[in-house]
């Protein structure tokens, strides 16, 4: 799974987990990067993981820094951050005051939406067992507040099951 890196996500206490049982990949604004894909690829290869969920969440600081800079490039690394993220605020933002908090969840959501979509473009291996059906697919995304988790289908072609 690829969760955020703030604190505040559990993924064993989201999902009622034991410590050892999921295989977690974290950076912030949960962002598809080479180690991010070997780690999946891994993942699936050698330890034969039945599920990928990438799992944004709202509130997310990460989706919000992205969101204030817009175009305007973010300083030293963080570049590389909002570089993962192109293209993903425009339309949202075209439609929305970019300081409202239902603008920043939305992005939130078409952000592990689109990382997740990544995951299969970017990787051959993880296409591959999506395709087959070893390993399904989705993203989530979380509200730290209430707890509830909604997941969604990444691609219509992803098997479902
Ligand atoms: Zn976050």
């Amino acid at each position: 799974m690829l969760f955020c890196a703030d604190s505040r996500v559990c993924p064993e206490s989201i999902f009622d987990q034991r410590s050892d049982s999921i295989f977690e990949t974290r950076n912030a604004g949960n962002v598809v990067d080479d180690d991010v894909l070997g780690s999946f690829e891994y993942a699936v290869e050698h330890l034969h993981v039945p599920l990928i969920v990438v799992l944004g969440h709202k509130g997310c600081g990460a989706i919000h820094a992205v969101c204030e800079a817009q175009d305007r490039p973010l300083p030293n690394h963080l570049r590389e951050l909002q570089k993962h993220m192109e293209g993903i605020h425009k339309d949202v933002m075209n439609a929305h005051d970019r300081h409202d908090a239902h603008v920043l969840d939305e992005l939130s959501a078409k952000n592990a939406a689109q990382q997740a979509r990544l995951l299969v473009e970017q990787s051959s291996v993880l296409a591959a067992a999506v395709k087959k059906g070893d390993v399904r697919l989705h993203y989530a995304i979380c509200d730290m507040e209430s707890g509830v988790v909604e997941f969604f289908d990444v691609a219509k072609d992803a098997p479902r099951k």
